[in-house]
Protein backbone atom coordinates (compact mmCIF):
# COMPACT_ATOMS: atom_id res chain seq x y z
CA UNK A 1 0.00 0.00 0.00
CA UNK A 2 1.15 3.74 -0.81
CA UNK A 3 2.01 5.48 2.21
CA UNK A 4 -0.34 8.88 2.53
CA UNK A 5 1.64 11.99 2.43
CA UNK A 6 1.60 14.97 5.32
CA UNK A 7 2.72 18.31 4.32
CA UNK A 8 3.86 20.23 7.24
CA UNK A 9 4.79 23.76 7.13
CA UNK A 10 6.93 25.46 9.44
CA UNK A 11 8.62 21.77 9.88
CA UNK A 12 11.84 22.88 10.71
CA UNK A 13 11.28 24.27 13.70
CA UNK A 14 10.34 23.54 17.47
CA UNK A 15 7.25 21.43 17.12
CA UNK A 16 7.23 21.03 13.48
CA UNK A 17 10.14 18.93 13.59
CA UNK A 18 8.84 15.81 15.97
CA UNK A 19 5.95 15.86 13.84
CA UNK A 20 8.18 15.13 11.16
CA UNK A 21 9.56 12.46 13.15
CA UNK A 22 6.53 11.17 14.62
CA UNK A 23 5.16 11.13 11.12
CA UNK A 24 7.86 8.95 9.66
CA UNK A 25 7.93 6.47 12.26
CA UNK A 26 4.01 5.90 11.63
CA UNK A 27 4.62 5.21 7.95
CA UNK A 28 3.61 8.76 6.45
CA UNK A 29 5.53 10.23 3.36
CA UNK A 30 6.43 13.25 5.13
CA UNK A 31 6.86 16.76 2.82
CA UNK A 32 8.39 18.99 5.61
CA UNK A 33 8.05 23.21 4.02
CA UNK A 34 10.40 25.82 6.36
CA UNK A 35 12.32 28.89 5.05
CA UNK A 36 14.54 28.67 7.62
CA UNK A 37 13.36 32.26 8.86
CA UNK A 38 13.13 30.75 12.68
CA UNK A 39 13.14 27.19 11.85
CA UNK A 40 16.53 25.24 11.17
CA UNK A 41 17.77 22.25 9.30
CA UNK A 42 19.73 20.68 12.36
CA UNK A 43 15.92 20.14 13.48
CA UNK A 44 15.66 17.61 10.71
CA UNK A 45 19.05 17.07 9.10
CA UNK A 46 19.05 13.52 10.84
CA UNK A 47 15.91 12.59 8.58
CA UNK A 48 17.26 14.16 5.43
CA UNK A 49 18.27 10.12 4.42
CA UNK A 50 14.87 8.58 5.51
CA UNK A 51 13.42 7.56 2.05
CA UNK A 52 9.98 9.11 2.87
CA UNK A 53 11.69 12.51 3.78
CA UNK A 54 11.56 15.14 1.36
CA UNK A 55 11.99 19.37 2.37
CA UNK A 56 11.43 21.79 0.41
CA UNK A 57 13.02 25.63 1.24
CA UNK A 58 9.95 27.70 0.17
CA UNK A 59 7.79 30.61 1.98
CA UNK A 60 4.50 29.26 2.42
CA UNK A 61 2.90 32.89 1.87
CA UNK A 62 3.85 31.92 -1.80
CA UNK A 63 2.45 29.58 -4.65
CA UNK A 64 3.85 26.14 -5.03
CA UNK A 65 2.69 23.34 -6.80
CA UNK A 66 3.12 20.35 -4.85
CA UNK A 67 2.65 16.94 -6.38
CA UNK A 68 0.41 14.34 -5.80
CA UNK A 69 -1.91 13.70 -3.39
CA UNK A 70 -2.02 15.09 0.22
CA UNK A 71 -3.73 13.28 3.06
CA UNK A 72 -3.00 16.13 5.49
CA UNK A 73 -1.51 19.49 5.86
CA UNK A 74 -0.63 20.24 9.46
CA UNK A 75 0.19 24.42 9.12
CA UNK A 76 2.95 24.84 11.97
CA UNK A 77 4.80 27.99 10.05
CA UNK A 78 4.09 30.63 12.23
CA UNK A 79 5.74 33.96 12.13
CA UNK A 80 4.29 37.41 13.69
CA UNK A 81 1.83 38.37 11.28
CA UNK A 82 0.26 35.00 9.32
CA UNK A 83 -2.46 36.26 7.25
CA UNK A 84 -0.27 35.90 4.18
CA UNK A 85 0.96 32.54 5.43
CA UNK A 86 -2.54 30.53 5.94
CA UNK A 87 -3.45 31.13 2.26
CA UNK A 88 -1.06 28.81 0.36
CA UNK A 89 -1.39 26.04 2.81
CA UNK A 90 -5.31 26.07 3.26
CA UNK A 91 -5.88 26.41 0.04
CA UNK A 92 -3.21 23.70 -0.83
CA UNK A 93 -5.97 21.73 1.33
CA UNK A 94 -8.73 22.99 -0.95
CA UNK A 95 -7.50 21.65 -4.30
CA UNK A 96 -6.29 18.01 -2.66
CA UNK A 97 -9.34 17.58 -0.55
CA UNK A 98 -7.19 17.02 2.53
CA UNK A 99 -7.44 17.57 5.84
CA UNK A 100 -6.06 20.99 7.37
CA UNK A 101 -4.81 21.19 10.96
CA UNK A 102 -3.92 25.07 11.95
CA UNK A 103 -1.85 25.59 14.82
CA UNK A 104 -3.18 27.86 16.84
CA UNK A 105 -2.45 28.90 20.64
CA UNK A 106 -3.86 29.85 23.85
CA UNK A 107 -2.87 33.43 23.09
CA UNK A 108 -6.39 33.38 21.49
CA UNK A 109 -7.81 34.10 25.22
CA UNK A 110 -5.31 36.77 26.21
CA UNK A 111 -5.42 37.41 29.61
CA UNK A 112 -7.87 35.31 30.45
CA UNK A 113 -11.31 35.96 32.57
CA UNK A 114 -12.15 32.50 33.15
CA UNK A 115 -9.74 29.57 34.56
CA UNK A 116 -9.27 27.34 33.10
CA UNK A 117 -9.93 28.44 30.25
CA UNK A 118 -12.29 25.57 27.75
CA UNK A 119 -12.90 26.24 24.02
CA UNK A 120 -16.07 28.24 24.54
CA UNK A 121 -14.24 30.90 26.13
CA UNK A 122 -13.98 34.17 23.49
CA UNK A 123 -11.04 35.73 25.50
CA UNK A 124 -10.14 38.63 26.61
CA UNK A 125 -7.43 39.93 24.04
CA UNK A 126 -6.02 43.61 23.99
CA UNK A 127 -6.08 44.21 20.28
CA UNK A 128 -3.43 47.23 20.87
CA UNK A 129 -1.20 45.69 23.06
CA UNK A 130 1.86 44.54 22.66
CA UNK A 131 0.80 40.72 22.00
CA UNK A 132 -1.89 41.85 20.05
CA UNK A 133 -0.29 41.51 16.42
CA UNK A 134 0.06 37.60 17.72
CA UNK A 135 -2.91 36.89 19.14
CA UNK A 136 -5.37 38.88 16.62
CA UNK A 137 -3.25 37.35 13.51
CA UNK A 138 -4.01 33.85 15.43
CA UNK A 139 -7.66 34.63 16.55
CA UNK A 140 -8.28 35.13 12.64
CA UNK A 141 -6.71 32.37 11.26
CA UNK A 142 -8.66 30.47 13.59
CA UNK A 143 -11.81 32.28 12.08
CA UNK A 144 -10.72 31.68 7.99
CA UNK A 145 -10.13 28.71 8.85
CA UNK A 146 -13.81 27.90 9.70
CA UNK A 147 -14.70 29.78 7.26
CA UNK A 148 -13.05 27.53 4.94
CA UNK A 149 -14.70 24.20 7.08
CA UNK A 150 -18.14 25.72 6.57
CA UNK A 151 -17.85 27.34 2.77
CA UNK A 152 -15.56 24.92 1.07
CA UNK A 153 -16.20 21.59 3.19
CA UNK A 154 -12.65 21.66 4.31
CA UNK A 155 -11.76 18.98 7.21
CA UNK A 156 -10.44 21.38 9.51
CA UNK A 157 -8.78 21.26 12.43
CA UNK A 158 -7.58 23.92 14.91
CA UNK A 159 -5.57 22.87 18.44
CA UNK A 160 -4.92 25.71 20.47
CA UNK A 161 -1.33 24.79 22.21
CA UNK A 162 -0.79 25.99 25.59
CA UNK A 163 2.81 26.69 27.13
CA UNK A 164 5.17 24.03 25.21
CA UNK A 165 9.10 23.16 25.67
CA UNK A 166 11.64 20.60 25.26
CA UNK A 167 14.67 20.00 22.96
CA UNK A 168 14.82 22.26 19.69
CA UNK A 169 13.60 25.29 21.55
CA UNK A 170 15.19 28.42 20.23
CA UNK A 171 17.67 29.61 22.87
CA UNK A 172 16.86 33.06 21.83
CA UNK A 173 13.46 32.72 21.10
CA UNK A 174 12.92 35.12 24.69
CA UNK A 175 10.66 32.16 26.36
CA UNK A 176 10.97 31.57 29.94
CA UNK A 177 12.10 27.78 29.77
CA UNK A 178 14.87 28.65 27.14
CA UNK A 179 15.91 31.78 28.90
CA UNK A 180 16.06 30.26 32.10
CA UNK A 181 18.24 27.15 30.67
CA UNK A 182 20.58 29.06 28.74
CA UNK A 183 21.48 31.46 32.04
CA UNK A 184 21.31 28.61 34.31
CA UNK A 185 24.07 26.83 32.27
CA UNK A 186 26.34 29.93 32.02
CA UNK A 187 25.57 30.32 35.59
CA UNK A 188 24.54 34.08 34.81
CA UNK A 189 21.62 36.13 36.83
CA UNK A 190 18.07 34.82 35.72
CA UNK A 191 15.76 37.29 34.93
CA UNK A 192 12.51 37.12 36.43
CA UNK A 193 9.59 39.49 35.18
CA UNK A 194 7.50 40.96 38.00
CA UNK A 195 7.61 38.60 41.23
CA UNK A 196 7.58 35.43 39.52
CA UNK A 197 4.19 34.87 40.85
CA UNK A 198 2.74 34.27 37.68
CA UNK A 199 1.97 31.01 36.97
CA UNK A 200 1.85 28.97 33.29
CA UNK A 201 1.79 25.11 32.97
CA UNK A 202 3.85 23.45 30.82
CA UNK A 203 3.68 20.66 28.43
CA UNK A 204 6.52 18.44 27.34
CA UNK A 205 6.60 18.45 23.23
CA UNK A 206 6.34 14.75 22.71
CA UNK A 207 2.92 15.15 25.11
CA UNK A 208 1.69 17.58 22.49
CA UNK A 209 2.74 15.44 19.40
CA UNK A 210 0.71 12.61 20.58
CA UNK A 211 -1.91 15.37 21.13
CA UNK A 212 -1.92 16.52 17.30
CA UNK A 213 -1.58 12.97 16.06
CA UNK A 214 -4.86 12.23 17.79
CA UNK A 215 -6.82 15.32 16.50
CA UNK A 216 -5.43 14.56 12.87
CA UNK A 217 -6.89 11.79 13.10
CA UNK A 218 -10.41 12.87 14.33
CA UNK A 219 -13.60 14.14 13.16
CA UNK A 220 -13.72 17.15 15.36
CA UNK A 221 -13.53 19.87 13.44
CA UNK A 222 -13.55 22.58 16.66
CA UNK A 223 -10.99 23.74 18.37
CA UNK A 224 -9.17 21.75 20.72
CA UNK A 225 -7.01 22.63 23.77
CA UNK A 226 -3.45 20.47 24.28
CA UNK A 227 -1.62 21.64 27.10
CA UNK A 228 -0.42 20.27 30.64
CA UNK A 229 -2.62 21.12 33.34
CA UNK A 230 -0.15 21.20 36.32
CA UNK A 231 0.41 24.83 37.52
CA UNK A 232 3.69 25.80 38.41
CA UNK A 233 5.02 29.97 39.17
CA UNK A 234 7.37 31.18 36.81
CA UNK A 235 9.80 31.76 40.18
CA UNK A 236 9.39 27.75 41.10
CA UNK A 237 10.07 27.53 37.70
CA UNK A 238 13.47 29.41 37.84
CA UNK A 239 13.93 27.53 41.11
CA UNK A 240 14.05 24.17 39.58
CA UNK A 241 16.16 25.12 36.57
CA UNK A 242 18.26 25.77 39.06
CA UNK A 243 18.29 22.83 40.67
CA UNK A 244 18.02 20.46 37.96
CA UNK A 245 21.08 21.90 35.80
CA UNK A 246 23.18 22.23 39.30
CA UNK A 247 23.20 25.74 38.84
CA UNK A 248 24.72 28.89 40.61
CA UNK A 249 22.87 31.36 39.14
CA UNK A 250 20.95 34.16 41.03
CA UNK A 251 17.38 35.36 40.36
CA UNK A 252 17.02 38.96 39.49
CA UNK A 253 13.88 40.81 39.33
CA UNK A 254 13.20 42.89 35.95
CA UNK A 255 9.27 44.72 35.36
CA UNK A 256 6.40 42.28 34.61
CA UNK A 257 6.02 43.37 30.60
CA UNK A 258 2.12 44.69 29.72
CA UNK A 259 -0.42 42.52 29.07
CA UNK A 260 1.77 39.23 30.44
CA UNK A 261 -1.23 36.97 31.59
CA UNK A 262 -1.02 36.46 35.22
CA UNK A 263 -2.13 32.52 34.37
CA UNK A 264 -2.89 30.46 31.94
CA UNK A 265 -5.07 27.54 32.55
CA UNK A 266 -5.90 24.41 29.96
CA UNK A 267 -9.51 22.95 30.11
CA UNK A 268 -8.30 19.45 28.84
CA UNK A 269 -11.88 17.79 29.10
CA UNK A 270 -12.92 18.19 25.48
CA UNK A 271 -9.24 16.50 24.52
CA UNK A 272 -9.44 13.89 27.22
CA UNK A 273 -12.81 13.27 26.53
CA UNK A 274 -12.51 13.06 22.82
CA UNK A 275 -9.09 12.27 22.14
CA UNK A 276 -8.37 10.18 25.20
CA UNK A 277 -5.16 12.37 25.34
CA UNK A 278 -3.81 13.07 28.77
CA UNK A 279 -0.03 14.76 29.47
CA UNK A 280 2.30 11.89 30.33
CA UNK A 281 6.02 13.67 31.31
CA UNK A 282 6.65 15.31 34.15
CA UNK A 283 8.07 18.92 34.59
CA UNK A 284 11.09 17.20 36.06
CA UNK A 285 11.88 14.80 33.49
CA UNK A 286 11.20 16.83 30.90
CA UNK A 287 13.44 19.88 32.09
CA UNK A 288 16.04 17.65 32.27
CA UNK A 289 15.95 16.43 28.73
CA UNK A 290 15.43 20.17 27.65
CA UNK A 291 18.73 20.72 30.17
CA UNK A 292 20.62 17.92 28.49
CA UNK A 293 19.86 19.30 24.77
CA UNK A 294 21.21 22.92 26.02
CA UNK A 295 23.84 21.83 27.41
CA UNK A 296 24.87 19.89 24.30
CA UNK A 297 24.17 22.42 21.62
CA UNK A 298 26.53 25.18 23.76
CA UNK A 299 28.86 22.39 23.75
N1 LIG B 1 9.36 35.30 31.83
C1 LIG B 1 10.31 35.68 32.76
N2 LIG B 1 11.62 35.81 32.35
C2 LIG B 1 12.01 35.55 31.07
C3 LIG B 1 11.03 35.14 30.11
C4 LIG B 1 9.71 35.03 30.52
O1 LIG B 1 9.99 35.92 33.94
O2 LIG B 1 13.21 35.65 30.78
C5 LIG B 1 7.95 35.18 32.27
C6 LIG B 1 6.97 35.93 31.37
O3 LIG B 1 6.79 37.26 31.83
C7 LIG B 1 5.71 35.09 31.53
C8 LIG B 1 6.22 33.69 31.77
O4 LIG B 1 7.59 33.81 32.15
O5 LIG B 1 4.97 35.50 32.66
C9 LIG B 1 6.14 32.79 30.55
O6 LIG B 1 6.69 33.48 29.46
P1 LIG B 1 6.83 32.84 28.02
O7 LIG B 1 7.29 33.90 27.09
O8 LIG B 1 7.63 31.59 28.12
O9 LIG B 1 5.35 32.38 27.64
P2 LIG B 1 3.94 33.16 27.57
O10 LIG B 1 4.02 34.45 28.31
O11 LIG B 1 3.65 33.32 26.13
O12 LIG B 1 3.01 32.20 28.26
Amino acid sequence: MRSKTILITGGAGFIGSYLCEFLLQKGFKVICMDNLITGSLSNVSHLFKHPKFEFVKHNVSRYITIKGNIYCVLHFASPASPVDYLKFPIQTAKAKGARFLLASTSEVYGDPLIHPQPESYWGNVNPVGPRGVYDEAKRFAEAITMAYHRVHKIDTKIVRIFNTYGPRMRKEDGRAIPNFVSKALKNKPITVYGKGRQTRRFCYVTDLVDGLYRLMNSSINEPVNIGNPNEMTILKLAKEIIKISESKSKIVYKPLPQDDPKTRQPDIKKASALLKWKPKVGLEEGLTETINYFRKISG
